[in-house]
């Protein structure tokens, strides 16, 4: 088949010729028809972060296509769409049964390929991990982030206030769009102010999180008694300066450390018909979208990885497998 590939030298992206995947017990051969870019992916090209044991060294870890070979309760021509370890970025990718998601009826693969890995980071981290209720308040930081944009939704459809941070106007106007109710442009000064006018000095519940070490100081502060700072990205760093850990200790602060890709096989299959059947429904009925950016032809990876490079995207970009 063919597959996306880093060239060992220059780090670009290719296509070429590689192996099929080679089916065990349980598993399903899918065609790939869509997938789509996430950070990870571009640190993974620059050899910064491998793979997790066993999974195949190819990029994407997210598709939406079409089967080919059933298992489980799947069977050839259903239309699936899945978290992966790994593989996307190919014509046919294997999957666990239990992993695979309906597409929602009416949707396009690239649709579809914008939905597992941002809406599942979202839902473990706002709702298992942060326990985000009705009537609390959270703070998602880069909220026009693909991950940002599901948050923002998940958050909003659990009755959450939501401020958000972003890096530009249009940035901000999105996250607005998509239901936030305060938006900050992190560009025009530190957001710890804004945030403790807004909650009238109680700060956020939750702060969900991807710059780390940049932004601790500021997360810690903005945090209410009991508030949980949920760490998914260091894309500001991973070292910081100077932490009092007596402002955790007095204010009962919990700081979490939150991998999606790292979890056991089992814990991604339970996450994922948890999602299924929590919040999947609401894509059904139009009450949550996936937030596409742009669509690009999968021979322009290497463009479409630039775009994320640059901080352009507000949601998610799609390579269609042509
Ligand atoms: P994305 O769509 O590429 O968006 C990332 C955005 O973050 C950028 O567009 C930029 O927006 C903002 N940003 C970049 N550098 C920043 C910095 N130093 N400080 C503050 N903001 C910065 O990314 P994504 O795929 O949704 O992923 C978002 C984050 O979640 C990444 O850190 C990714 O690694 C992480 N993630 C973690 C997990 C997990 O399980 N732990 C799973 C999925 C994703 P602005 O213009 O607004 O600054």
């Amino acid at each position: 088949m063919k597959a996306i590939q880093v060239h060992e030298e220059t780090r670009r992206l290719y296509i070429d010729e590689v192996d099929g995947p080679s089916l065990t017990d349980g598993e399903l051969l899918v065609r790939v028809r869509a997938t789509a870019l996430n950070r990870a992916d571009l640190l993974q090209k620059r050899g910064l972060y491998p793979p997790p044991p066993g999974a195949t060294d190819i990029l994407g870890l997210e598709m939406a296509g079409v089967v080919e070979e059933g298992a489980g309760e799947w069977k050839k021509g259903d239309l699936v769409m899945a978290l992966l370890p790994g593989g996307g970025y190919a014509e046919r990718v294997r999957i666990p049964a239990n992993m695979a998601m309906s597409v929602p009826e009416g949707f396009t693969f690239a649709e579809a390929a914008a939905i597992p890995e941002v809406f599942l980071t979202a839902y473990l981290n706002l709702i298992r991990l942060g326990a985000l209720t009705s009537g609390q308040t959270v703070l998602i930081h880069a909220g026009a982030s693909g991950v940002g944009t599901a948050a923002i939704q998940l958050a909003k459809a659990r009755g959450a206030t939501v401020i958000v941070t972003a890096g530009s106007q249009a940035k901000r106007e999105a996250c607005l769009g998509l239901g936030a109710d305060l938006a900050l442009d992190y560009h025009e000064g530190p957001f710890l102010p804004a945030v403790r006018e807004y909650t009238q000095g109680r700060g956020v519940n939750v702060v969900m999180d991807f710059a780390g070490a940049s932004y601790w100081e500021q997360n810690v502060s903005a945090l209410a008694l009991d508030g949980k700072l949920i760490l998914v990205g260091l894309l500001g760093g991973s070292k910081a300066k100077d932490i009092d850990l007596g402002v955790l200790l007095s204010r009962r602060l919990q700081v979490i450390g939150s991998s999606l890709r790292t979890l056991s096989a089992e814990r991604k299959a339970e996450l994922t018909a948890a999602f299924a059947s929590d919040v999947l429904p609401l894509f059904r009925d139009g009450r949550m979208k996936p937030v596409i950016d742009s669509e690009w032809d999968w021979s322009r990876a290497q463009e479409a990885h630039e775009h994320m490079e640059q901080n352009r995207n507000i949601g998610k970009i799609i390579l269609n497998i042509s």
